[in-house]
């Protein structure tokens, strides 16, 4: 399980929403069979969907979607999460990798390569509502601080890191948003931006300090005071068997049977990895009449 801790700083001038996701990406990793990098890429994405859905979402009945098409070797990342801490996320070429940056670092920014960041809020009606904005870095953290900044006016400090272990499991994930709020002072925005400066992975503070550890780091000088409750996360996916079958009613009478003359269908869910077998039976049911 993961968690979300909002809360306060700044005298009431910085709103922050901070996540520690280690679980949830370590089962991205492991459903998807990721790549050292891509699970940086999805783990960033998902902790940034889950940080924005506290930030953006009215409630509980609200969905919020993050894609990112790049032209790097990823091909693209889509994550989602909702305000009951449910979290999931696919990536189009999971075992894509590049070599790690000069600096020693998981190099996400060259394997999301150029493109488009894309911000979806779907409302309880259906309703989409979405802004996109160009990809400024690929590394993630900066394009979603920059999409805050461009598309909802929200000037922010934005940081995500995944720490990924030698034998590739997901040692530590997780990430901050600290929201200026109008009106914070000039003293209180430059304690943060020397506290940033100080920091050099939020990954590895996560790791050695925990979340708590690392929000003090970022917020040093700038008395944070959470709210009480705690938000859990998981890595949850709304698909299901009957909605497989459903998809498999799309396809003509003639395919189906086809499907059936073969032994059956899989019908994999590219947001999960579940894989739903369908027998010969189910496939060529007439559909359910609906009244
Ligand atoms: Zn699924």
């Amino acid at each position: 399980m993961g968690r979300v801790i909002r809360g306060l700083a700044g005298g009431g001038t910085l709103r922050v929403v901070a996540a520690e996701t280690t679980d949830v990406v370590e089962v991205a990793r492991s459903r998807h069979d990721l790549s050292p990098t891509a699970t940086a890429a999805l783990g960033r994405g998902l902790t940034g969907a889950a940080l924005l859905a506290h930030l953006l979402l009215k409630g509980p009945r609200e969905r919020l979607t993050l894609r990112i098409d790049g032209d790097g070797p990823l091909g693209g990342l889509m994550a989602e999460a909702d305000l009951k801490g449910r979290l999931r996320g696919y990536v189009r070429q999971p075992r894509a990798e590049v070599p790690i940056s000069p600096q020693g670092k998981l190099d996400v920014g060259r394997l999301v390569g150029r493109g488009t960041l894309q911000v979806m809020r779907t409302l309880p009606s259906g309703d989409l509502h979405d802004s996109t904005v160009p990809i400024v870095s690929g590394e993630i953290a900066e394009d979603l601080a920059h999409h805050l900044l461009k598309s909802e006016q929200i000037p922010s400090a934005v940081l995500l890191g995944v720490r990924v272990g030698t034998d590739h499991s997901v040692e530590a994930a997780g990430g901050v948003i600290v929201q200026v709020l109008p009106g914070a002072p000039e003293d209180a925005i430059a304690a943060l931006e020397a506290n940033l400066k100080a920091i050099p992975g939020f990954s590895g503070l996560l790791f050695e300090q925990g979340l708590e550890g690392a929000l003090e780091a970022v917020l040093a000088g700038l008395d944070f005071s959470p709210l009480a409750s705690d938000f859990s996360l998981e890595f949850a996916c709304r698909c299901s068997r009957e909605k497989a079958l459903r998809a498999i009613r799309f396809f003509p009478e003639s395919e189906r049977e086809a499907m059936a003359r073969e032994g059956g269908a899989e019908v994999r869910c590219h947001w999960c990895g579940a894989v739903y077998h369908l027998s010969p039976e189910e496939i060529v049911a007439p559909d359910p009449l609906e009244g």
